[in-house]
């Protein structure tokens, strides 16, 4: 350990600087609380090294200096394993828990809602950071035992790729035992949105947490803090558990198409027969992965936080509002794929086209406007127009493939001949004369 000590300056050589191996148990925003041999101290870091070290997380085995009773944490040793999260708001990453085995990612039933795709978006950070990752239901007390097994068969897809799914409450203690199985002999990091109940599921597997809890927060009055520090727990002799603070998102930072679909293994027998040998899945022709979608095979709401992970049009909160609108995987120029016209945002006037404004032929993409959810892709013929209800024109559209029918609101730029030549369509086939309704129209065929 020699080689860590402080360069001892002539002032500083009767003080002798002692080195310790020690685990950070806590983290503050500028101290670490650390678990030396035989004690708890709270820790700085140098402040020369502040920029030239790693930065201690809980969970880090760290070389403190302990020197006129001050504590110096001096370095971070080489993390086994590291979970970070992006700050959303600052495009950058943090680490938050350091040398865990096992990512808990905890959810919720009910209160707050289940939510699958933040399930993905911690586990790619867990996959990342070398974690094995476990999902753990809570509060599943709030569902009879049939809406419990509809609301629990959105996690099958999670069962079949060998992740351990849990469902327990906290209230009735169902499930704790298994839960507790899975957390002994390893360090785990419980993860979840705030107020799915991780604060009462480590009280309820201990119950002497909570004093310990407060008792390490509140030696350095740092109880302010309590809602944003990670704590480490020992639940047993090798059973450890690190507390992050709750979220309401889980930033993930920048993630290629190519290592983000090393985490989702179900793509991995369709990807391998995409027309493109570097197809992203997203956009491109004789894509196999959204057809194993549109065939069931590969689940759909994998598909879709995929989708919204590598487009980073979600931070994991995500509301049904936001899915319909924000899609930055749409570039809105594109080859029309019915008559090979290549047609540009600008000139339709809406935010959003729809179709091709030369043969006005689109191709089934959305489920609702902008979300890109079909997978069917089929051409859709533009096959009549209809009045909405505020007198405005739009074209129903019917998929080639699959029949469905959908309603475009017309752009500024569709071709005008086409578009009445659509809404007369139906007067050049009468099923009754036109003359008898007292009706002659020039041209049209009676
Ligand atoms: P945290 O923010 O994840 O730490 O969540 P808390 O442990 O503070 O719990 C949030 C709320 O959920 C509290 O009102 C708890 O009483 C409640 N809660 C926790 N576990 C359960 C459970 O198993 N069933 C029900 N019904 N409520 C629970
Ligand atoms: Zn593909």
């Amino acid at each position: 350990l020699a080689k860590h000590s402080p360069k001892t300056t002539a002032k500083a050589k009767h003080t002798a600087t002692v080195l310790e191996e020690g685990l950070v148990v806590a983290t503050y925003g500028h101290s670490w609380r650390v678990a030396l041999k035989d004690e708890l101290v709270t820790c700085s870091l140098r402040r020369d090294a502040e920029k030239a070290m790693t930065k201690p997380v809980t969970g880090d085995n760290v070389v403190v200096a302990r020197m006129s009773g001050q504590f110096t944490v001096v370095e971070t040793r080489p993390r086994r394993t590291v979970l970070t999260r992006a700050d959303p708001h600052l495009s950058t990453e943090r680490a938050i828990a350091a040398n865990a085995d096992l990512a808990v990612i905890v959810v919720s039933v009910v209160a707050p809602p289940l939510r699958p795709r933040l399930i993905d978006r911690c586990l790619v950070a867990a996959y990342r950071g070398r974690l094995e990752p476990a999902v753990c239901v809570n509060k599943v007390d709030l569902l009879d035992d049939h809406a419990l097994e509809t609301e629990l068969a959105v996690l099958q897809p999670y069962r079949k790729l060998g992740i351990p799914v849990l469902a327990c409450s906290t209230h009735t203690g169902f499930g704790l035992d298994a839960l507790l199985r899975l957390l002994r002999g390893k360090t785990s990091v419980l993860l979840g949105h705030s107020g799915v109940g991780k604060s009462s599921l480590l009280n309820a597997l201990n119950p002497s947490v909570q004093q310990r809890v407060g008792a390490v927060r509140g030696a350095d009055g740092k109880g302010r803090h309590t809602t944003t520090v990670s704590t480490l727990l020992q639940l047993g002799p090798n059973t450890r558990v690190i507390d992050t603070p709750g979220f309401r998102e889980f930033g993930l930072g920048d993630v290629t198409a190519c290592e983000l679909q090393q985490y989702y293994p179900e793509f991995a027998p369709y990807a391998g027969q995409c027309a493109f040998g570097n197809c992203t899945h997203i956009g491109e022709p004789g894509c196999q992965v959204k057809a194993g979608v549109r065939q069931g095979a590969i689940p759909r709401l994998r598909y879709e936080s995929y989708r919204k992970l590598l487009c980073g049009a979600d931070t994991g909160e995500a509301t049904q509002q936001r899915h319909t609108h924000a899609d930055s995987c749409s570039d809105s120029s594109f080859e029309c794929a019915h008559c090979g016209a290549h047609v540009v945002p600008e000139g339709a006037g809406t935010r959003h086209r729809n179709h091709c404004p030369h043969c006005l032929w689109s191709v089934h993409l959305d489920r609702r406007p902008g979300d890109r959810a079909s997978y069917c892709e089929g051409q859709m013929e533009p096959i009549a127009i209809w009045i909405r209800h505020g007198g405005e024109w739009a074209v129903i559209h019917r998929c080639s493939e699959c029949g469905t029918l959908a309603s475009n609101r017309i752009a500024a730029d569709d071709n005008e001949l086409l578009l009445l030549s659509l809404a007369v369509k139906p007067l050049a086939m009468p099923p009754f004369p036109l003359s008898r309704a007292g009706l002659a129209l020039p041209g049209v065929h009676q």
